[in-house]
């Protein structure tokens, strides 16, 4: 479907609206008026949350964009936070602020909460905005993930403690064995010993694996979404929001007649 219509300059420039529909648009039909599409680029930010004490991350997903002289942002949407008009991310109007502060790109505010708050404000929902002071409304989920990269992070010391471990158990393990050919297993007192020395290495096991995967397990923010600003029809209704005021007005002038 992009082959076929980038061919058709006359309607170039409405075509181009949606920005984010496909890559691929973008590429076969780089118009003189448009930013040009460079490159997608992927942001993990880590962070440390201190309360529950875990390794957090989050997947900032930036559209890389070069402006061009001249170009006007055809919706003019300008994001808050990164003062740009190209759509680097999705536009969002989270809060009640208008003008200039209206707009924001997703993940712009994504890293910004990071870099402000932290995570603790995301788990509990207390997002504000600091202007209008409007509550953010917003979907997200925590995953943990197994990350095997994070064994460089590491303290030396906790390596450390983890090979002693290890020797433990193998020594354990073989020290069970040459009891065990050394004097046989016809006396209880070298099966006791077997079974003491096989519930110390399971033990042990057990804690040096739980040790290794929770230290290697880091929490994934995903699939957080913010809700655009919905203004109530309440009575304290802005006055601007004039839509929903009609609607109610329609409502109840048939009650009134009939
Ligand atoms: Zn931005
Ligand atoms: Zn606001």
């Amino acid at each position: 479907m992009a082959n076929n219509e980038s061919n058709d300059t006359s309607t170039q420039n409405s075509k181009f609206l949606q920005l984010n529909s496909s890559i691929q648009i973008l590429n076969e039909s780089i118009s003189i008026q448009m930013p040009q599409f460079r490159q997608k680029v992927l942001k993990t930010v880590h962070s440390k949350d201190a309360v529950r004490r875990k390794q957090i991350a989050c997947h900032i997903y930036i559209n890389d964009l070069e402006s061009v002289p001249g170009y006007k942002a055809l919706k003019k949407q300008i994001c808050r936070i990164c003062i740009c008009e190209e759509e680097t991310s999705k536009f969002i109007a989270p809060c009640k602020c208008k003008g200039t502060a209206e707009f924001v790109h997703q993940e712009c505010l994504k890293m910004w909460i990071l870099e402000q708050y932290g995570v603790n404000k995301i788990y509990n929902d207390e997002l504000y905005c600091e202007v209008c002071n409007h509550k953010f409304e917003f979907d997200v989920d925590f995953n943990d993930r197994f990350d095997i990269k994070q064994f460089q992070r590491i303290k030396k010391r906790t390596k450390l403690c983890w090979l002693i471990q290890i020797f433990f158990i193998i020594l354990f393990i073989f020290g069970s064995i040459e009891i065990a050919l050394g004097f046989g297993i016809n006396s209880l007192a070298t099966v006791a010993i077997i079974v003491v020395f096989g519930l110390i290495t399971i033990s042990l096991t057990i804690y040096l694996i739980f040790n290794f995967s929770s230290a290697h397990t880091i929490q994934m923010i995903e699939n957080w979404n913010f809700q655009n600003y919905k203004p109530k029809s309440s009575a304290s209704l802005p006055k601007k929001n004039t839509k929903k005021i009609t609607n109610q007005f329609i409502r109840v002038n048939q009650i009134y007649f009939t």
